[in-house]
């Protein structure tokens, strides 16, 4: 699954502390990138520079993960690398992980503080209440119905304030699930979403990320290679019910509401086998 031989594409890191790593591993191979799964500090630089050429950090449980991250020795040099510029996309966790500022953070959890956002950690509710949606995603065209991006939430933080450093850029009915740094491309050099687009097969914010991540992104074209994930879903249409208000959200005045469903029972089959902890 995670190629070791040479490529002609991009090197893109994957921090493989916890969650959901194989699953962003796949997409970005499916794109012709080389995947690599950082658990070191001299994996994301050397003495020459960064040795990975993109970063994605995933879906977990991001307290863990700032944990991890310090013990490991690897909280600094994962900022520094970031902060060097080398383009990042966050999921989930990983968006509480670049953000500068965490509403309800389990105790003692840091954040990277390289996104100029504030987020609610958990703020859509349990696990019990992951749902599959579709999500606009500025300057993206994704999979879904009309360009949407398609992806599932589970236990999602929301983007409930922003500084002059980041803006939105994914909604769904009306509240803010992406944030990106506020560079003139459609997509800045950091990004995170709240929701999972890489369990739902959905690559068009990898290709994003590749694109950014120099002359040798999106080698093969933007050609991917289908991981299967996202054949055969139903096709999602209405609001998921039950989820949470925060009083000091933004809600866009500009926001379509993005079609989406409660998901079925099985709802928390969205997550790999094994991962206990999205
Ligand atoms: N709620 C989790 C956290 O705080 C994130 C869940 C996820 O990544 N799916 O880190």
């Amino acid at each position: 699954m995670v190629s070791t031989a040479t490529s002609a594409g991009p090197v893109v890191g994957v921090l493989a502390l916890q969650g959901g790593v194989a699953e962003h591993a796949r997409m970005v191979e499916g794109l012709g990138a080389r995947a690599v799964l950082v658990r070191r500090a001299d994996q994301l630089a050397g003495p020459h520079g960064p040795r990975v050429d993109a970063l994605i950090l995933p879906g977990g449980e991001s307290s863990a993960m700032d944990r991890l991250l310090r013990r490991l020795e690897l909280f600094e040099p994962l900022r520094q690398a970031i902060g060097s510029g080398v383009p990042t996309l966050g999921t989930c966790a990983g968006l509480i992980l670049l953000a500068d500022r965490i509403r309800d953070p389990a105790p003692g959890q840091q954040s990277l503080g390289l996104l100029d956002v504030t987020v609610a950690r958990n703020a859509f509710g349990p696990q019990l209440a992951s749902a599959e949606a579709s999500f606009e995603v500025a300057g993206v065209s994704g999979s879904g119905e009309g360009g949407r991006v398609l992806g599932a939430l589970i236990r999602a933080p929301e983007i409930i304030e922003f500084g002059a450093g980041a803006r939105p850029i994914a909604r769904e009915s009306g509240r803010i699930l992406g944030a990106t740094s506020n560079e003139s491309s459609a997509l800045g050099r950091i990004t995170g979403v709240a929701f999972h687009p890489e369990l739902r097969g959905d690559a068009a914010l990898h290709r994003a990320l590749l694109a950014l991540a120099g002359p040798r992104g999106g080698a093969n074209g933007g050609q991917e290679k289908r991981t299967g994930r996202s054949a055969n879903r139903p096709r999602i249409t209405s609001i998921a019910s039950g989820f949470s208000s925060t009083s000091t959200k933004r809600r866009p005045s500009s926001a379509a509401a993005a079609p989406v469903v409660p998901l079925p029972a099985k709802a928390s089959s969205t997550q790999s086998p094994g991962r206990d902890d999205a």
